[in-house]
Protein backbone atom coordinates (compact mmCIF):
# COMPACT_ATOMS: atom_id res chain seq x y z
CA UNK A 1 0.00 0.00 0.00
CA UNK A 2 1.72 3.66 -0.79
CA UNK A 3 -0.52 5.56 1.65
CA UNK A 4 -0.01 5.41 5.63
CA UNK A 5 -3.61 5.22 5.79
CA UNK A 6 -3.42 6.18 9.80
CA UNK A 7 -2.64 9.23 11.05
CA UNK A 8 -1.49 10.95 14.56
CA UNK A 9 -3.57 14.34 14.55
CA UNK A 10 -4.29 16.41 17.38
CA UNK A 11 -7.23 14.11 18.40
CA UNK A 12 -5.18 11.15 18.50
CA UNK A 13 -4.79 7.97 16.34
CA UNK A 14 -7.33 8.39 13.56
CA UNK A 15 -7.80 6.52 9.49
CA UNK A 16 -7.00 8.93 7.13
CA UNK A 17 -10.45 8.64 6.11
CA UNK A 18 -11.62 9.79 9.27
CA UNK A 19 -9.26 12.64 9.71
CA UNK A 20 -10.47 13.79 6.45
CA UNK A 21 -14.05 13.55 7.99
CA UNK A 22 -13.38 15.93 10.71
CA UNK A 23 -13.31 19.00 8.43
CA UNK A 24 -16.20 20.20 8.53
CA UNK A 25 -16.24 22.26 5.82
CA UNK A 26 -16.46 25.84 8.45
CA UNK A 27 -13.97 28.20 6.18
CA UNK A 28 -12.71 29.24 9.32
CA UNK A 29 -9.09 28.77 7.91
CA UNK A 30 -9.21 29.69 4.16
CA UNK A 31 -7.94 33.28 4.83
CA UNK A 32 -4.97 31.67 6.15
CA UNK A 33 -4.39 29.70 2.85
CA UNK A 34 -1.54 31.08 0.76
CA UNK A 35 -3.02 29.21 -2.11
CA UNK A 36 -6.46 30.28 -1.91
CA UNK A 37 -5.66 34.07 -0.95
CA UNK A 38 -3.41 34.11 -4.24
CA UNK A 39 -5.97 32.32 -6.58
CA UNK A 40 -9.53 32.76 -4.92
CA UNK A 41 -10.33 28.77 -6.03
CA UNK A 42 -12.46 26.67 -3.86
CA UNK A 43 -10.42 23.56 -4.89
CA UNK A 44 -7.26 25.19 -3.86
CA UNK A 45 -8.79 25.83 -0.30
CA UNK A 46 -7.76 23.87 2.80
CA UNK A 47 -11.44 22.69 2.81
CA UNK A 48 -11.88 22.23 -0.99
CA UNK A 49 -8.67 19.65 -0.64
CA UNK A 50 -10.11 18.14 2.31
CA UNK A 51 -13.55 17.32 0.65
CA UNK A 52 -11.21 16.06 -2.43
CA UNK A 53 -8.97 14.29 -0.38
CA UNK A 54 -12.00 12.50 1.51
CA UNK A 55 -13.92 11.30 -1.74
CA UNK A 56 -10.90 9.54 -3.20
CA UNK A 57 -10.38 7.61 -0.13
CA UNK A 58 -14.29 6.89 -0.59
CA UNK A 59 -13.72 5.51 -4.37
CA UNK A 60 -15.84 8.59 -5.61
CA UNK A 61 -13.41 11.17 -7.45
CA UNK A 62 -14.60 11.76 -10.72
CA UNK A 63 -11.96 13.99 -11.82
CA UNK A 64 -8.44 12.46 -10.96
CA UNK A 65 -6.38 15.11 -13.55
CA UNK A 66 -7.89 18.46 -11.14
CA UNK A 67 -7.75 16.51 -8.17
CA UNK A 68 -3.94 15.70 -8.70
CA UNK A 69 -3.40 19.93 -9.57
CA UNK A 70 -5.37 20.92 -6.41
CA UNK A 71 -3.35 18.10 -4.64
CA UNK A 72 -0.16 19.28 -6.00
CA UNK A 73 -0.43 23.14 -5.79
CA UNK A 74 -0.98 22.45 -1.37
CA UNK A 75 2.29 23.94 0.13
CA UNK A 76 1.72 21.72 2.62
CA UNK A 77 2.61 24.79 4.88
CA UNK A 78 0.04 23.91 7.86
CA UNK A 79 -1.34 27.12 8.11
CA UNK A 80 -4.75 25.72 7.67
CA UNK A 81 -3.85 23.33 10.20
CA UNK A 82 -2.70 25.88 13.06
CA UNK A 83 -6.23 28.07 12.90
CA UNK A 84 -8.18 25.12 12.34
CA UNK A 85 -10.66 24.83 15.42
CA UNK A 86 -10.57 20.83 14.92
CA UNK A 87 -6.93 20.70 14.09
CA UNK A 88 -7.62 18.82 10.85
CA UNK A 89 -4.06 17.79 9.71
CA UNK A 90 -4.20 19.08 6.05
CA UNK A 91 -1.56 18.69 4.74
CA UNK A 92 -0.93 14.90 5.98
CA UNK A 93 -4.34 14.30 4.05
CA UNK A 94 -2.79 16.35 1.26
CA UNK A 95 -0.07 14.21 1.18
CA UNK A 96 -1.93 10.86 1.62
CA UNK A 97 -4.24 11.73 -1.59
CA UNK A 98 -1.09 12.51 -3.71
CA UNK A 99 0.41 9.16 -2.81
CA UNK A 100 -3.36 7.53 -3.92
CA UNK A 101 -2.95 9.38 -7.21
CA UNK A 102 -0.09 7.99 -8.06
CA UNK A 103 1.75 4.91 -5.92
CA UNK A 104 4.92 4.96 -5.51
CA UNK A 105 6.25 8.60 -6.43
CA UNK A 106 8.73 9.24 -9.53
CA UNK A 107 11.31 6.33 -9.77
CA UNK A 108 14.29 8.91 -10.56
CA UNK A 109 13.83 10.51 -7.40
CA UNK A 110 13.07 7.20 -5.32
CA UNK A 111 16.69 5.86 -6.92
CA UNK A 112 18.29 9.19 -6.01
CA UNK A 113 16.92 8.74 -2.56
CA UNK A 114 17.97 5.07 -1.71
CA UNK A 115 21.75 6.62 -3.25
CA UNK A 116 22.04 9.14 -0.68
CA UNK A 117 20.99 6.57 1.75
CA UNK A 118 23.11 3.27 0.66
CA UNK A 119 26.30 5.43 -1.07
CA UNK A 120 26.65 8.52 0.63
CA UNK A 121 30.14 8.38 -0.75
CA UNK A 122 29.44 8.36 -4.16
CA UNK A 123 26.25 10.76 -3.78
CA UNK A 124 28.55 13.42 -2.18
CA UNK A 125 31.05 13.00 -4.84
CA UNK A 126 28.74 13.10 -7.82
CA UNK A 127 27.34 16.34 -6.06
CA UNK A 128 31.01 17.97 -5.93
CA UNK A 129 31.08 17.13 -9.62
CA UNK A 130 27.93 19.15 -10.17
CA UNK A 131 29.03 22.00 -8.38
CA UNK A 132 32.70 21.81 -9.94
CA UNK A 133 30.74 21.77 -13.62
CA UNK A 134 28.80 24.65 -12.54
CA UNK A 135 31.47 27.05 -11.34
CA UNK A 136 33.63 26.01 -14.80
CA UNK A 137 30.42 27.43 -16.06
CA UNK A 138 30.04 23.64 -17.57
CA UNK A 139 26.48 22.96 -15.87
CA UNK A 140 24.56 23.24 -19.44
CA UNK A 141 26.74 20.81 -20.66
CA UNK A 142 26.83 18.66 -18.02
CA UNK A 143 23.25 18.66 -17.74
CA UNK A 144 23.46 18.33 -21.80
CA UNK A 145 25.79 16.01 -21.47
CA UNK A 146 23.10 13.17 -19.85
CA UNK A 147 25.98 12.31 -17.18
CA UNK A 148 23.52 12.51 -14.43
CA UNK A 149 20.86 11.68 -16.36
CA UNK A 150 22.07 8.28 -17.76
CA UNK A 151 22.82 7.53 -13.89
CA UNK A 152 19.39 8.19 -12.75
CA UNK A 153 20.29 11.44 -11.04
CA UNK A 154 17.93 14.33 -12.72
CA UNK A 155 17.13 15.83 -9.70
CA UNK A 156 20.71 16.00 -8.58
CA UNK A 157 21.39 17.76 -12.04
CA UNK A 158 18.53 20.09 -11.67
CA UNK A 159 20.03 20.75 -7.90
CA UNK A 160 23.21 21.86 -8.85
CA UNK A 161 21.69 24.27 -11.90
CA UNK A 162 19.86 25.90 -9.21
CA UNK A 163 22.13 26.58 -6.52
CA UNK A 164 23.38 30.14 -6.57
CA UNK A 165 26.33 29.65 -4.60
CA UNK A 166 27.90 26.11 -5.05
CA UNK A 167 29.94 25.09 -1.83
CA UNK A 168 33.22 23.80 -3.18
CA UNK A 169 33.30 22.03 0.29
CA UNK A 170 30.63 19.90 1.76
CA UNK A 171 29.71 20.27 5.43
CA UNK A 172 31.38 17.12 6.43
CA UNK A 173 34.72 18.29 5.38
CA UNK A 174 34.41 21.58 7.02
CA UNK A 175 33.32 20.08 10.81
CA UNK A 176 36.25 17.80 10.63
CA UNK A 177 38.39 18.30 13.58
CA UNK A 178 35.86 21.71 15.19
CA UNK A 179 36.92 21.97 18.38
CA UNK A 180 33.45 21.97 19.68
CA UNK A 181 32.98 18.31 18.56
CA UNK A 182 34.14 15.85 21.12
CA UNK A 183 33.24 11.89 21.86
CA UNK A 184 29.37 11.25 21.89
CA UNK A 185 29.74 10.20 25.69
CA UNK A 186 30.23 13.16 27.06
CA UNK A 187 28.54 15.14 24.41
CA UNK A 188 25.59 18.26 25.59
CA UNK A 189 24.10 17.67 22.19
CA UNK A 190 24.36 16.33 18.88
CA UNK A 191 24.26 17.77 15.57
CA UNK A 192 21.85 16.36 13.13
CA UNK A 193 23.24 17.76 9.84
CA UNK A 194 19.94 17.95 7.45
CA UNK A 195 20.91 17.83 3.98
CA UNK A 196 20.48 21.35 3.08
CA UNK A 197 23.14 23.22 5.69
CA UNK A 198 25.68 19.66 4.67
CA UNK A 199 24.96 19.67 1.03
CA UNK A 200 24.07 23.24 -0.08
CA UNK A 201 24.18 25.92 2.96
CA UNK A 202 27.40 25.13 4.45
CA UNK A 203 27.65 28.39 5.91
CA UNK A 204 24.50 27.33 8.41
CA UNK A 205 25.74 24.15 9.20
CA UNK A 206 28.92 26.00 10.29
CA UNK A 207 27.48 28.75 12.17
CA UNK A 208 24.89 26.20 14.34
CA UNK A 209 28.03 24.22 15.33
CA UNK A 210 29.84 26.87 16.84
CA UNK A 211 27.09 28.47 18.37
CA UNK A 212 25.75 25.24 19.79
CA UNK A 213 29.26 24.60 20.66
CA UNK A 214 29.72 28.10 22.30
CA UNK A 215 26.09 28.07 24.43
CA UNK A 216 26.12 24.62 25.34
CA UNK A 217 29.46 23.03 25.51
CA UNK A 218 31.00 20.24 23.36
CA UNK A 219 28.75 18.13 21.62
CA UNK A 220 28.95 15.44 18.74
CA UNK A 221 27.74 14.71 15.52
CA UNK A 222 27.17 11.73 13.85
CA UNK A 223 27.17 10.42 10.33
CA UNK A 224 23.16 10.86 9.48
CA UNK A 225 21.53 9.94 6.33
CA UNK A 226 19.15 11.96 5.21
CA UNK A 227 16.34 12.10 7.37
CA UNK A 228 13.77 10.67 4.53
CA UNK A 229 11.12 13.62 3.91
CA UNK A 230 11.69 13.98 -0.02
CA UNK A 231 10.85 10.36 -0.33
CA UNK A 232 7.89 11.19 2.14
CA UNK A 233 7.04 14.53 0.43
CA UNK A 234 7.07 12.95 -3.22
CA UNK A 235 8.26 9.72 -3.50
CA UNK A 236 8.01 6.40 -1.48
CA UNK A 237 6.83 6.03 2.02
CA UNK A 238 9.15 2.65 2.01
CA UNK A 239 12.33 4.81 1.41
CA UNK A 240 11.30 7.43 3.80
CA UNK A 241 10.80 4.86 6.37
CA UNK A 242 14.14 2.77 5.74
CA UNK A 243 15.73 6.49 6.38
CA UNK A 244 13.76 6.69 9.49
CA UNK A 245 15.19 3.57 10.79
CA UNK A 246 18.59 4.49 9.54
CA UNK A 247 18.84 7.95 11.19
CA UNK A 248 17.22 6.16 14.31
CA UNK A 249 19.32 3.13 14.72
CA UNK A 250 22.53 5.77 13.90
CA UNK A 251 21.35 7.86 17.16
CA UNK A 252 21.10 4.51 19.39
CA UNK A 253 24.30 3.34 18.80
CA UNK A 254 25.84 6.70 18.93
CA UNK A 255 26.07 6.01 22.70
CA UNK A 256 25.22 9.36 23.92
CA UNK A 257 24.77 10.64 27.69
CA UNK A 258 20.41 10.38 28.87
CA UNK A 259 18.40 13.22 27.36
CA UNK A 260 20.89 14.66 25.27
CA UNK A 261 19.32 17.07 22.82
CA UNK A 262 19.64 15.57 18.89
CA UNK A 263 19.38 18.94 17.13
CA UNK A 264 19.10 20.29 13.45
CA UNK A 265 18.96 23.53 11.93
CA UNK A 266 16.39 23.26 8.74
CA UNK A 267 13.42 23.21 10.23
CA UNK A 268 11.25 21.12 7.60
CA UNK A 269 13.53 18.13 8.50
CA UNK A 270 13.62 19.05 11.84
CA UNK A 271 9.74 18.42 12.05
CA UNK A 272 9.88 15.41 10.45
CA UNK A 273 11.89 14.15 12.72
CA UNK A 274 9.50 14.83 15.34
CA UNK A 275 6.93 13.06 13.39
CA UNK A 276 8.39 9.58 12.92
CA UNK A 277 6.37 8.17 15.48
CA UNK A 278 3.17 8.63 12.82
CA UNK A 279 5.53 6.31 10.17
CA UNK A 280 5.38 3.56 12.23
CA UNK A 281 1.57 3.60 13.29
CA UNK A 282 1.37 -0.32 12.08
CA UNK A 283 4.60 -1.43 14.06
CA UNK A 284 4.73 -1.22 17.57
CA UNK A 285 8.24 -1.88 18.69
CA UNK A 286 9.69 1.06 15.50
CA UNK A 287 6.95 3.37 16.87
CA UNK A 288 8.58 2.83 20.55
CA UNK A 289 11.98 3.75 19.03
CA UNK A 290 10.69 6.26 17.04
CA UNK A 291 8.87 8.16 20.34
CA UNK A 292 12.07 8.06 22.42
CA UNK A 293 14.06 9.61 19.49
CA UNK A 294 11.63 12.35 18.04
CA UNK A 295 11.64 13.07 22.38
CA UNK A 296 14.99 14.29 21.88
CA UNK A 297 14.51 15.69 18.62
CA UNK A 298 15.21 19.80 19.05
CA UNK A 299 14.92 22.52 16.30
CA UNK A 300 18.56 24.61 16.79
CA UNK A 301 16.20 27.87 17.42
CA UNK A 302 15.12 26.14 20.00
CA UNK A 303 18.80 26.46 22.08
CA UNK A 304 19.12 29.98 21.45
CA UNK A 305 18.53 30.66 25.31
CA UNK A 306 17.76 34.67 24.93
CA UNK A 307 19.71 35.29 28.23
CA UNK A 308 23.02 33.69 26.90
CA UNK A 309 23.20 35.46 23.60
CA UNK A 310 25.06 38.92 23.28
CA UNK A 311 23.83 42.33 22.08
CA UNK A 312 25.10 43.03 18.57
CA UNK A 313 24.80 46.54 18.36
CA UNK A 314 25.91 46.34 14.37
CA UNK A 315 23.01 44.13 13.56
CA UNK A 316 20.72 45.81 11.25
CA UNK A 317 16.55 46.32 12.16
CA UNK A 318 16.05 42.75 11.80
CA UNK A 319 12.29 41.28 10.97
CA UNK A 320 11.84 37.43 11.51
CA UNK A 321 9.77 34.92 8.50
CA UNK A 322 7.74 32.10 9.87
CA UNK A 323 8.97 29.16 8.37
CA UNK A 324 6.23 26.95 8.15
CA UNK A 325 7.69 23.76 9.08
CA UNK A 326 8.67 26.21 12.28
CA UNK A 327 5.81 27.67 13.07
CA UNK A 328 3.17 25.72 12.01
CA UNK A 329 4.89 21.99 11.92
CA UNK A 330 6.86 22.63 15.01
CA UNK A 331 4.34 24.98 17.02
CA UNK A 332 7.57 27.27 17.88
CA UNK A 333 7.01 30.91 17.10
CA UNK A 334 8.51 32.73 20.12
CA UNK A 335 12.20 31.62 20.08
CA UNK A 336 13.62 33.45 16.78
CA UNK A 337 12.00 36.55 17.96
CA UNK A 338 13.53 36.66 21.49
CA UNK A 339 16.52 35.41 20.02
CA UNK A 340 16.66 38.63 17.42
CA UNK A 341 15.59 40.81 20.52
CA UNK A 342 18.51 39.40 22.26
CA UNK A 343 20.83 40.55 19.55
CA UNK A 344 19.30 43.04 17.84
CA UNK A 345 17.65 45.20 20.94
CA UNK A 346 14.54 44.78 19.13
CA UNK A 347 12.26 42.74 16.03
CA UNK A 348 10.01 44.25 13.60
CA UNK A 349 7.23 42.13 12.89
CA UNK A 350 6.41 42.30 9.43
CA UNK A 351 2.60 41.48 8.17
CA UNK A 352 1.27 38.17 7.42
CA UNK A 353 4.79 36.50 8.56
CA UNK A 354 3.23 33.24 9.42
CA UNK A 355 2.67 33.37 5.58
CA UNK A 356 4.40 30.75 3.41
CA UNK A 357 7.35 32.44 1.21
CA UNK A 358 6.35 30.06 -2.07
CA UNK A 359 9.69 27.99 -1.49
CA UNK A 360 8.14 25.18 0.36
CA UNK A 361 10.49 22.54 -0.80
CA UNK A 362 10.52 21.65 -4.44
CA UNK A 363 7.59 23.52 -4.95
CA UNK A 364 9.19 26.78 -6.53
CA UNK A 365 10.59 24.33 -9.50
CA UNK A 366 7.23 23.07 -9.88
CA UNK A 367 4.63 25.30 -9.62
CA UNK A 368 7.04 28.89 -10.55
CA UNK A 369 4.28 31.52 -11.16
CA UNK A 370 2.16 31.06 -7.74
CA UNK A 371 5.62 30.62 -5.65
CA UNK A 372 6.40 33.98 -7.44
CA UNK A 373 3.25 35.46 -6.28
CA UNK A 374 4.05 34.40 -3.35
CA UNK A 375 7.24 35.69 -2.86
CA UNK A 376 6.55 39.48 -3.81
CA UNK A 377 4.07 39.42 -1.34
CA UNK A 378 6.69 37.97 1.16
CA UNK A 379 9.86 40.52 0.16
CA UNK A 380 6.90 43.19 0.01
CA UNK A 381 6.03 42.56 3.81
CA UNK A 382 9.50 42.56 4.99
CA UNK A 383 10.57 45.54 2.80
CA UNK A 384 7.20 47.74 4.35
CA UNK A 385 9.43 46.96 8.01
CA UNK A 386 12.62 48.90 5.97
CA UNK A 387 14.44 45.79 8.09
CA UNK A 388 18.01 44.74 6.65
CA UNK A 389 18.26 41.29 8.01
CA UNK A 390 15.64 38.70 8.05
CA UNK A 391 15.83 35.52 9.76
CA UNK A 392 14.28 32.11 8.22
CA UNK A 393 15.00 28.52 9.62
CA UNK A 394 14.82 26.67 6.84
CA UNK A 395 16.65 25.89 3.75
CA UNK A 396 14.04 26.25 1.21
CA UNK A 397 13.31 29.72 2.60
CA UNK A 398 16.27 31.05 2.76
CA UNK A 399 17.09 30.28 -0.80
CA UNK A 400 13.37 31.57 -1.91
CA UNK A 401 14.14 34.41 0.01
CA UNK A 402 17.65 35.22 -0.99
CA UNK A 403 16.47 35.03 -4.77
CA UNK A 404 13.41 37.67 -3.99
CA UNK A 405 15.27 39.59 -2.20
CA UNK A 406 18.21 39.83 -4.92
CA UNK A 407 15.12 41.12 -7.27
CA UNK A 408 13.05 42.96 -5.24
CA UNK A 409 14.80 44.00 -1.73
CA UNK A 410 18.71 44.07 -2.71
CA UNK A 411 19.17 46.14 0.62
CA UNK A 412 17.94 42.80 2.95
CA UNK A 413 19.85 39.75 3.40
CA UNK A 414 18.40 36.41 4.47
CA UNK A 415 19.97 34.73 7.26
CA UNK A 416 19.55 31.47 9.75
CA UNK A 417 19.25 32.57 13.37
CA UNK A 418 22.10 30.81 14.00
CA UNK A 419 24.44 32.50 11.25
CA UNK A 420 23.31 35.79 13.22
CA UNK A 421 24.22 34.56 16.57
CA UNK A 422 27.30 32.91 15.15
CA UNK A 423 28.31 36.30 14.18
CA UNK A 424 27.51 38.08 17.19
CA UNK A 425 29.39 35.81 19.33
CA UNK A 426 32.46 36.40 17.09
CA UNK A 427 32.02 40.29 17.38
CA UNK A 428 31.97 39.88 21.19
CA UNK A 429 35.63 37.29 21.18
CA UNK A 430 36.93 39.93 18.29
CA UNK A 431 36.05 42.97 20.83
CA UNK A 432 36.80 40.88 23.63
CA UNK A 433 40.62 40.28 22.67
CA UNK A 434 40.79 44.16 21.63
CA UNK A 435 40.19 45.12 25.27
CA UNK A 436 42.31 42.59 26.82
CA UNK A 437 45.19 43.53 24.26
CA UNK A 438 44.07 47.24 25.25
S1 LIG B 1 -9.88 22.50 7.69
FE1 LIG B 1 -10.72 23.12 9.67
S2 LIG B 1 -11.00 25.36 9.56
FE2 LIG B 1 -10.76 24.57 7.45
S3 LIG B 1 -12.86 24.22 6.70
FE3 LIG B 1 -12.15 22.26 7.56
S4 LIG B 1 -12.80 22.30 9.72
FE4 LIG B 1 -12.97 24.42 8.96
S1 LIG C 1 -1.16 23.36 3.90
FE1 LIG C 1 -0.99 25.55 3.31
S2 LIG C 1 -1.34 25.61 1.08
FE2 LIG C 1 -2.03 23.56 1.82
S3 LIG C 1 -4.23 23.84 2.21
FE3 LIG C 1 -3.18 24.27 4.17
S4 LIG C 1 -2.82 26.51 4.20
FE4 LIG C 1 -3.35 25.92 2.08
Amino acid sequence: MSELGRLLTALGERSSYDAASQCSRCGYCEQSCPTYVATGREAFSPRGRNQLVRLMLEGGLSDPASAAEALSTCLLCGACQTVCPAHVPTPDLVLEGRRALRGRGPALLNRMARLMRERPELFRSLLLWGYRFKRWGLADLAARSGLLRLLGLAPLAEMAQQVKDAPSRLLDAELEGRAELGPASEAAWSYFAPCGPRYLLTRVGRATVAVLGALHGRGARSDNPCCGLLSFNYGDLDEARAAARAVIMGFEAAGLPPGTPVVGDCSSCVAFLKSYPQLFLGEPAWRARAEAFAARVKDAVEMLPPERLPRDETLPAATVHDTCRLRHGQGVAAAPRAALKALAGGCREMGRSEHCCGGAGAFAFVHGDLSDELLKAKVAAIADTRARVVAAASTSCLLQLERGLAMYYPECRAAHPTELVAEALARRARTGEAHHHG
